[in-house]
């Protein structure tokens, strides 16, 4: 069981997606594995994704900052995997 920093509650890793930040890059991690720090937000809530982002609970997380320009590609990235 994995914890949602957006709605804070635990779920079954399959319905969480993780964001890995490695060297300052934020991706998202599809296969679970991927280096680096990470936190996990439900796949399939969008309002647990902008929750995460406003209450910067996703960069305290991940320990980094997180710019525009990165938001915006990791909401893609999730939008294209909520599709899905
Ligand atoms: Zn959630």
């Amino acid at each position: 069981m994995r914890r949602c920093i957006g709605c804070m509650t635990s779920k079954e890793k399959h319905e969480l997606i993780r964001i890995a930040c490695y060297e300052g890059r934020i991706t998202l991690d599809e296969s679970g594995r991927a280096k680096g720090r990470g936190a996990y937000l439900c796949r399939h809530s969008k309002s647990c994704w902008e929750k995460a982002y406003k209450k910067k609970a996703l960069e305290r997380s991940l320990g980094t900052t997180i710019d525009e320009e990165q938001k915006r590609e990791l909401f893609a990235q999730l939008e294209q995997q909520d599709e899905r």
